[in-house]
């Protein structure tokens, strides 16, 4: 018995019945021999841990734009908070946590420099829009190792194009919303607790907001420390979803409402603030005018991925790929006139 099958056995004995297992995999687009060192999720996750647009998440925005300051969430580090919260939600409901983790650290992979400042612009100019899940999936499929792609399973694919709601229900009562496993649906929930809580505490941090600003019914119900706000959800998460026997991944209608609340709150008073807006604009013309300029120079495009694609979608993918720092950078070696350095 290899090290992979001692897993799989480990599994049978150790996860829900309505979890996961490992050896269920509907199995990959391309299909590959099995390793005898990890399960298929496992590998799954190393794929996308090791792969470059991972990487680049460390200088995408998360809510402030190329932040100064060290402790600012970054792209980066949101996904890992993600993949925190899904992790210790899934053991405790005896998921599969591989999964889960997978489908958490991979979730966010397409998104735009300046967060959904980026978005929002290609979305408007690129034929056919523009939306980060989707671009999620395309990196994985498509676009990463120079255009091989990285061959995922049916199950994390499903998680990762099924993770975004906006400002949409955030457990959809459709089924076709919601990914196809309780582990993807557990990314989904883990993701609101993840940004609702690290957003109001760097919206604390850059002074957009007072604590005094925050209602009093969310820190009634939800809590009065960051600690506490995330303890709370995420207990409730768990106890509520396991009185449910797994039926559903489910939050207690009080907290739900709290959880609706601050996310509320935070699109009034953060996201869409006049503060941020107008960094926003800056960062939107930035974008347009890259995409306008690389549509004249496809050319100048490096690694294009595949030549089936059409030459718009190969910009689009170059600049949805753009760190924040890289954009600004390439912005100012086109637009802005060097000064002239020989004396
Ligand atoms: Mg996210």
């Amino acid at each position: 018995m290899t090290i992979r099958e001692q897993t799989e056995e480990i599994e049978k004995a150790a996860f829900h019945e309505r979890a996961c297992h490992s050896t269920a995999s509907k199995g990959r687009q391309t299909p590959e021999k099995e390793g005898d060192i990890r399960t298929c999720f496992q590998r799954d996750r190393d794929r996308i841990i090791h792969c470059k647009s991972f990487r680049r998440l460390k200088h995408k925005t998360q809510v402030f734009l190329a932040p100064k300051g060290d402790h600012y969430r970054t792209r980066l580090t949101h996904v890992l908070e993600v993949a925190q919260i899904s992790r210790t939600v899934s053991r405790a409901l005896r998921l599969n946590e591989d999964l889960t983790e997978a489908i958490a650290l991979g979730h966010d992979l397409g998104h735009t420099p300046f967060g959904h400042a980026g978005e929002a612009v290609l979305r408007k100019i690129h034929p056919g829009g523009f939306d980060h899940y989707v671009q999620s999936l395309r990196v994985v499929d498509v676009l990463e190792k120079n255009g091989a792609g990285l061959n995922l399973t049916y199950e994390v694919r499903d998680g990762i194009i099924k993770h975004s709601k906006g400002m949409g229900k955030i457990l959809s009562d459709t089924p076709s919303e919601m990914a196809g496993t309780l582990e993807g649906q557990v990314v989904r929930i883990s993701d609101v607790i993840a940004y609702v809580n690290h957003d109001l505490d760097d919206a604390l941090r850059a002074e957009v907001l007072h604590t005094k600003d925050i209602p009093q019914e969310i820190l009634d119900v939800l809590g009065k420390t960051h600690a506490k706000r995330i303890d709370t959800m995420v207990r409730d998460l768990i106890y509520t979803t396991l009185n449910s026997k797994l039926e559903r991944i489910a939050m207690s209608d009080r907290i739900m409402a709290a959880v609706v609340t601050l996310r509320s709150f935070l699109f009034a008073s953060v996201y869409e603030s006049q503060r941020l807006k107008e960094e926003f604009h800056k960062a939107e013309n930035i974008v347009q005018s890259l995409y306008k300029y690389y549509s004249d120079h496809t050319g100048l495009i490096p690694h294009m991925a595949d030549g089936a694609d059409s030459p718009l979608t190969h910009v689009c993918d170059f600049i949805a790929g753009m760190t924040d720092r890289f954009a600004l950078m390439t912005f100012e070696k086109i637009f802005i006139p060097q000064r002239w350095t020989v004396f």
